[in-house]
């Protein structure tokens, strides 16, 4: 099983054609950045591996806390690799303790919040590609 740093190695290496095919096809940068910024949580934080003790759930210090429910509710690389709903399922599983908190702290939801943009839409590729990147890494190792 290959570790977090051959994890993060592969995926930068994905992701640094990704940016030279942007740059290639001019993409714009605002929108390669909201991509890159996805792709870089997804690589280091959001990971498939936050269903056991690894180190990717060691960067979350303290944060760590958050995710006792997920490492009790999802089998090391089960359902938390699949390669279709795996991220999903941790964005969704993020957004729900980030609301609640934002409902704990402020009685209230966001006002006026944007739900969609290209930018939000973009930074979710990137999570959803960055795990994808390491299903597909676990699977050959
Ligand atoms: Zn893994």
């Amino acid at each position: 099983m290959p570790g977090y740093n051959t994890h993060r190695i592969f995926n930068y290496v994905i992701f640094a054609a990704i940016v030279a095919l942007a740059w290639y096809e001019s993409i714009n940068p605002k929108q390669l950045m909201a991509l890159g910024i996805g792709f870089y949580i997804g690589t280091n934080f959001l990971t498939p591996d936050l269903d056991t003790e690894s180190t990717a759930i060691k960067r979350w210090g303290r944060l760590k806390i958050f995710f006792l429910p997920y490492k009790w509710l999802f089998t090391h690389r089960q359902s938390s690799h699949n390669i279709v709903y795996g991220a999903v399922v941790r964005i969704l599983y993020i957004s729900l303790i980030m609301l609640v908190l934002y409902y704990v702290l402020f009685k209230s939801f966001p006002s006026g919040t944007v739900f969609f943009s290209v930018y939000i839409l973009l930074f979710l590729i990137g999570i959803i590609t960055a795990n994808a990147l390491h299903v597909l890494l676990d699977a050959i190792f």
